[in-house]
């Protein structure tokens, strides 16, 4: 998968892409992430990327030229020529694993980082597939929602995890929480580790683990789970002691 981020601070990127699985499924020719500084397409001068709002009112706007022409230039280089443009932006839906699973489907992605108060409304209209949200709150900038989205689109790519890792076990992946997780020692002070963990017996290890998922999103999230929903042998499951 090809991924280009669209920014006014590149040098953001720099130590968050460079460790850990990200970093592998760079080296491993998975996944191309290449940081295209917005303010390298203004031609003016001062390179101007940001103005007063029409209208009045406080902060700055993006301007649309750069923008346009960056995303112009990044679909031009791409190979696929099916390329998904999506802007980072409070308003837009929001974030989840299915999204995350979507997205991973994608050949190339092109974020478009907003800064000051936003950016131009012409470029949502004109540019946009998607207007993605990571919450309800207002950060800065879209340079970290870019990163988070990045990571758990990585994670999905085929090839990017090693073979001990899983993302089909993670949080959401089947519409549950993930189950508790534990690693020697068997015994940390009066802590123990739930002897079933430790039985060997893989039948009763699985059934353990999705009953724990299960009892735990709906405590937690019970927008996620309806028990009046679940198969008859997962209702059974939580009755059990
Ligand atoms: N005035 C804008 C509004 O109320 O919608 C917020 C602008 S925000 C300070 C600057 C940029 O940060 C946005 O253009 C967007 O790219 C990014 N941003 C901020 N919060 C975000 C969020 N929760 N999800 C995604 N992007 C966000």
């Amino acid at each position: 998968m090809k991924i280009d981020i669209l920014t006014l601070f590149p040098e953001m990127f720099e130590s968050p892409f460079s460790a850990s699985i990200i970093k592998r499924a760079r080296e491993k020719g998975l996944l191309n992430i290449t940081m295209t500084n917005i303010r390298d397409f203004t031609h003016d001068k001062h390179r101007i990327v940001d103005d007063y709002p029409f209208g009045g009112g406080a902060g700055m706007v993006m301007k649309p030229e750069p923008i346009f022409e960056a995303v112009e230039y990044v679909k031009s280089l791409s190979a696929t020529g099916d390329s998904k443009v999506i802007l980072l932006c409070p308003q837009g839906m929001m974030f989840n694993q299915q999204l995350a699973k979507d997205l991973a489907r994608e050949q190339h992605l092109i974020f478009i980082c907003g800064h000051y108060e936003g950016i131009d409304e012409r470029v949502r209209e004109k540019l946009v597939d998607y207007e993605i949200s990571i919450g309800d709150f207002v950060l800065t900038g879209g340079e970290l929602p870019a990163m988070v989205i990045t990571d758990a689109v990585a994670r999905m790519i085929p090839g990017v995890l090693g073979e001990e890792e899983s993302f089909v076990t993670d949080s959401f992946y089947e519409g549950l929480l993930g189950y508790p997780q534990y690693t020697r020692p068997r015994e940390y002070g009066e802590l123990k580790v739930p002897e079933v963990l430790l039985s060997g017996d893989h039948e009763r290890i699985r059934l353990w683990r999705r009953k724990m998922s299960l009892k735990r999103t709906l405590e937690r999230r019970p927008d996620m789970l309806k028990v009046e929903d679940l198969p008859k042998q997962d209702k059974k499951l939580l009755e059990k002691e």
